[in-house]
């Protein structure tokens, strides 16, 4: 069945509730593990089949946002899944507080029982409203970059489309079009700031009422960190602080060298080569054909998984009017079926997508016989390490979508790894510094990013933009909208990935096995299990990320990039 057969059909909430409640009484009641186990699983099988009606609408939400039916539908599910999340509360704590709990156990993933222990710490009859307004607050930013129509040159754009022009090689082009987007985003400043100002309030009240003194621990555990803490992560942005920033300005120096400017402008930052970005040659169709080509190469598994992904027609890549931007990844139980979103708009993004996208629609495919949904996708940065692992996995194809650019691609692409750790960082602590202050307003929150700018990112010139300066770059940063403290999950994924990449380097012959290990584990390990299951180093570990990038800064070096 292709993804258009997909049957939607919003369900009866009442019915499918008391069905649900029904189940949990029964298990309440059950006399054996063995009756308790079949009844969880009845459950996760009705759950799931509610997730998947969720999904779809969602999907189909994203592709076309003005389709009036899917909007409703969005909106019943932003009103309804808080009381999905209720009931799944109440199975857990059921689960949880079962005397066979531990004849149960080993039928089921161990992460199956934290994630349980962690949603209850995170819910509470008493927040669903908060949960509603969050979400209705999500969608309200989702919606209103969305609509965003600009005006350059005589044509009209939404925010992805104007991103060629945004590595113009022509200076000006590039200033200007630029200039046009963030133009968009000042238009809209005071909306930004009141959304935002409310999701920090909400979401501070939601911490307080669960007994939290504010969002930045009940971030942590909605963020499920099962194996790292705050003073973890502290020590490693300082890691990231004195390690990796100077790195990164030795890059962006070379960049200004290399495309012969006297200072770089924050404008000048995506433009890396002074004939232009690697660019992809072909149409999207020719794009996607070699795709499938590379994924036929690479491995049997990877040929199996890209073959089911075209015959469902489970991805959607090209940029039109009225699609959500972004790209993403998400999974139907129902039909063990991954789909990829993107937009694809001309640049090496596009590439990306099929790189770093289908790393986790591979991975949510390997282990599709993963019943349990909780535990189909791991928790984010480990999610992450299968997607950045595949984009240097795919590295030997490049030549496929660039030609003679794919050394080109690869040099941005490994020192835009390197460079992309400081700024995923300054995400992460911008956000424990807004949720440690809920009391601040939009103009402090504007002063600390910039604060914090110039200590992680000491390159960026904004003297031509008094908008930036203000300290605004965020408000095109969905995450910290709608997903807070998921970001430095990323850049913790992104250390992983490159350890795959030194072994790829070294023609490890593990290292493909290792990975699809990971992949067929799902989430039924922590980030610190996976990791090691991988046979990897935590970078929480001290030295790892000096270690990790000195692999990075020997292969750029080995690159003459003046003549790429
Ligand atoms: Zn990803």
């Amino acid at each position: 069945m292709k993804f258009n057969e997909f049957v939607y059909e919003r369900p009866d909430f009442e019915t499918e509730k008391n069905h649900i409640l029904q189940l949990i009484e029964s298990f309440q009641t059950a006399t054996s593990a063995q009756k308790q186990i079949d009844l969880i699983k009845e459950a996760n099988e009705k759950r799931s089949a509610i997730q998947s009606m969720a999904t779809i609408s969602s999907i189909r939400n994203s592709i076309d946002t003005q389709d009036k039916f899917y909007e409703e539908e969005n909106q019943f599910w932003d009103q309804h899944m808080p009381y999905l999340e209720e009931l799944s509360a109440k199975l857990y704590q059921s689960i949880l507080s079962s005397p066979y709990l531990n004849e149960i156990k080993p039928h089921f993933p161990e992460t199956f029982f934290k994630i349980a222990e962690y949603s209850l710490k995170a819910f509470d009859p008493s927040i669903i409203e908060h949960l509603q307004k969050e979400n209705a607050l999500s969608t309200e930013y989702t919606k209103l970059l969305a609509s965003a129509q600009i005006e350059f040159d005589g044509n009209t754009y939404t925010l992805t489309q104007l991103t060629p022009w945004i590595q113009n090689k022509d200076r000006s082009v590039r200033q200007r079009a630029l200039e046009a987007k963030m133009g968009f985003f000042e238009t809209h400043e005071e909306t930004l700031d009141r959304i935002y100002s409310d999701l920090v309030s909400v979401r501070t009240e939601m911490a307080q009422k669960l007994g939290y003194k504010n969002f930045v621990e009940l971030g942590y555990i909605r963020m499920m960190r099962f194996d790292y803490n705050e003073e973890m992560v502290a020590n490693y942005r300082r890691q990231v602080l004195n390690d990796l920033v100077p790195v990164a300005q030795t890059l962006y120096e070379k960049q200004r060298v290399r495309i012969g400017l006297d200072s770089l402008k924050h404008y000048d930052l995506p433009f890396q080569f002074k004939d232009g970005n690697a660019k992809p040659y072909g149409t999207p169709e020719e794009i996607i054909e070699a795709g499938q080509k590379m994924y036929h190469e690479l491995s049997e598994e990877t040929k199996e998984f890209i073959d089911f992904m075209m015959e469902h027609e489970l991805m959607d890549l090209v940029s039109k009017k009225g699609k959500a931007g972004g790209g993403y990844c998400t999974y139907i139980p129902s039909h063990k079926s991954p789909f990829i979103f993107s937009n694809f708009n001309g640049t090496s993004g596009d590439i990306d997508v099929l790189t770093h996208e289908a790393g986790h629609a591979f991975q949510v495919y390997s282990s599709s016989s993963i019943e349990t949904i909780e535990c189909q996708f791991p928790t984010m940065e480990s999610a992450e390490i299968h997607s950045m692992s595949m984009e240097f996995f795919t590295w030997p194809w490049m030549e496929s979508f660039f030609k003679e650019q794919a050394q080109k691609y690869r040099y941005s692409h490994l020192a835009g790894a390197l460079k992309f750790i400081p700024y995923g960082v300054l995400v992460d602590h911008f956000q424990h510094i807004v949720y440690n202050n809920p009391d601040k307003d939009a103009q402090f929150r504007k002063e600390q990013w910039r604060i914090l700018e110039k200590q992680y990112l000491p390159h960026i010139d904004y003297s031509d933009s008094s908008f930036l300066e203000k300290g605004t770059y965020w408000y095109q940063q969905g995450h910290i909208f709608q997903a807070p403290f998921y970001y430095i999950d990323y850049t913790l994924a992104q250390v992983i990935a490159l350890q795959f990449f030194k072994r790829m380097q070294d023609q490890d012959p593990q290292a493909w096995k290792d990975y699809l290990h990971l992949c067929q584990l799902g989430g039924t390990k922590t980030f610190l299990q996976l990791v090691k299951e991988a046979k990897l180093k935590s970078p929480f570990e001290d030295g790892v990320l000096k270690s990790v990038m000195k692999t990075v800064e020997n292969w750029l070096d080995s690159i003459d990039d003046l003549a790429l």
